[in-house]
C-alpha cells in the first residue's frame, strides 16, 4: 500500500484510486476502458504521465465559515456536500494552491468573510484560479455572493502585493449557487480579465467561463493523438463539435481546407473567435448553438463534411447530433469523450455506418478514477 500525501483524502472523495501506486491506476484504467470498448476494435495502451502530481491547471476552492467562527477553504465532498478543508491539494496547481492561502489570509485582515446563503451576510463563495502552463499567466476570479466588495482597491492591491505573478482579477456575482460555480454577472478589477496559454504550437485565450482542458501536459497528448488520427492533407472540410474555445479546430485548420466550430458557451465561442485572430487562421469559423441542431441543419441542407472532431460533455452526445452526423457523411468521425460509458453508447450506434480505427485512452486525470479516450472511425463502403 502506498503512503498516502493527502490528508483529506478520504473525506474529499475526487481522488478515488489515489491508494494505488501510479503504475497500478493505468492498469486499472485500462482494463476498465478494454471492459467497455474492446469489442469495437483492440484498445491501444494508456498515455500516462511521467510526474503525475499538481497538474490541475484549473483550482476552484470553497470558502466557508465553522461554527467557531474561522474561515477555512478546500473542496466540496461529493457525498454530502460538506467542506474538506485543504490548501495544499495534490493534484491542483501548486501556485494556485499558494494564492487560495494568501486570499485566506488577506480575508481575515479585511475582516471579508464568506458568503452565507441563510443570512445574506459575508461576500466570498469560492475563488477559480487558472494558471496557463506554458504562459504562466494567472487568471484569479473571486465569486462572490453579493456585489458589494468592502474595501475592493485596497484589497486587490494587496493581493497583487503579496502574488505579483496574477495577470488578471475577475469578479463574479453568483446569486444562484444551486446551478453553477459562476454566475452570469462579471466584472474584470484588474488585467483584460482572461489568460493566454499555448497548446501544440497555437495560442489560446481563455475566459472565466469557458472551457479549457484541465491537464496541460496530457492534453497536448491527447491532441497530437486526435490531429494524427484524422490525417488531414488540407482539402479536408473539417467540423469540430463541442469546439470550446476552438482548440482542436485551430490545431487542426492549417492542414484543412476550412473548420467549422460548433459550440453552446457564448463566452467559449467570443474566445475561439478571437482565438482565430491571435494565431493569424483565416479559414475557421464558429457557430454559438446546440451541436445537435446544428448537425440537423446541416444534414437537412444536404451539406457534407470530411472530418468531424466530436468532444461533448461527460453525457455524451445527443440522439438528434449522431443521426445527422451520419448524413453529413463525414468520412472520418475523431470522437474525443471523458466518459467511455457514454462513450460506448455513442459507438453502439455509430458502427452501424462507421468502422472503428483506433481506440487510445489517455489519463488525463491521475488518481481519479476518470478516463479520457479518443477514437478513430471511418466510414464503411456502402
Ligand atoms: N473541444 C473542447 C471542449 C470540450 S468540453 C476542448 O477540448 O477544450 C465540451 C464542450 O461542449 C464545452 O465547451 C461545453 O460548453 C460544450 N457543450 C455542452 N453542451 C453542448 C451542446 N449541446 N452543444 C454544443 N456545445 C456544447
Amino acid at each position: 500500500m502506498i503512503q498516502n500525501l493527502c490528508k483529506v483524502c478520504k473525506k474529499c472523495s475526487a481522488c478515488q484510486l489515489s491508494n494505488m501506486e501510479y503504475p497500478k491506476q493505468l492498469e486499472f484504467k485500462q482494463k476498465e476502458v478494454q471492459k467497455l470498448l474492446d469489442k469495437f476494435a483492440p484498445v491501444n495502451k494508456i498515455m500516462g504521465m511521467d510526474s503525475p502530481y499538481n497538474y490541475r491547471n484549473k483550482v476552484q476552492s470553497v470558502f466557508v465559515m465553522t461554527k467557531g467562527k474561522k474561515t477555512i477553504s478546500g473542496v466540496y465532498q461529493s457525498a454530502n456536500h460538506g467542506i474538506a478543508e485543504t490548501d495544499s491539494c495534490n493534484i491542483n496547481d501548486s501556485r494556485a494552491n499558494e494564492i487560495i492561502k494568501e486570499i485566506r489570509l488577506l480575508m481575515k485582515s479585511f475582516s471579508l468573510l464568506p458568503y452565507d446563503d441563510y443570512s445574506g451576510k459575508g461576500f466570498l463563495r469560492h475563488v477559480l484560479i487558472r494558471h496557463g502552463h506554458k504562459s504562466g499567466e494567472i487568471m484569479v476570479t473571486l465569486v462572490a455572493g453579493t456585489p458589494i466588495f468592502p474595501r475592493k482597491n485596497d484589497f486587490i492591491k494587496a493581493l497583487l502585493k503579496q502574488c505579483p505573478d496574477i495577470t488578471t482579477v475577475v469578479m463574479n456575482v453568483n446569486s444562484d449557487p444551486d446551478k453553477m460555480l459562476l454566475g452570469a454577472n462579471q466584472k474584470t478589477l484588474y488585467g483584460n480579465g482572461y489568460i493566454e496559454d499555448e497548446l501544440c504550437g497555437c495560442k489560446f485565450r481563455i475566459s472565466p467561463q469557458s472551457f479549457y482542458q484541465v491537464n496541460s501536459v496530457q492534453t497536448e497528448k491527447l491532441y497530437g493523438k486526435a490531429i494524427e488520427m484524422a490525417a488531414l492533407s488540407g482539402k479536408e472540410k473539417v467540423v469540430d463539435a463541442y469546439c470550446g474555445i476552438g482548440t482542436i479546430g485551430l490545431i487542426a485548420a492549417k492542414n484543412a481546407a476550412s473548420v467549422t466550430g460548433v459550440e453552446l458557451n457564448r463566452e467559449a465561442v467570443r474566445d475561439a473567435i478571437e482565438n482565430c485572430r491571435l494565431n493569424g487562421i483565416k479559414n475557421a469559423y464558429f457557430i454559438c448553438g446546440d451541436a445537435g441542431d446544428f448537425m440537423v441543419e446541416q444534414s437537412l441542407k444536404g451539406a457534407k463534411a470530411d472530418v468531424v472532431f466530436v468532444d461533448p460533455p461527460r453525457a455524451g452526445c445527443s440522439k438528434d447530433f449522431l443521426v445527422s452526423l451520419h448524413k453529413v457523411k463525414p468520412k472520418k468521425i475523431v470522437y474525443v469523450s471523458c466518459n467511455p460509458v457514454t462513450l460506448e453508447r455513442d459507438l453502439r450506434y455509430l458502427t452501424r455506418f462507421y468502422e472503428v480505427k483506433e481506440i487510445q485512452p489517455v489519463d488525463m486525470f491521475p488518481h481519479t478514477k476518470h478516463v479520457e479516450c479518443v477514437v478513430s472511425m471511418s466510414r464503411k463502403a456502402e
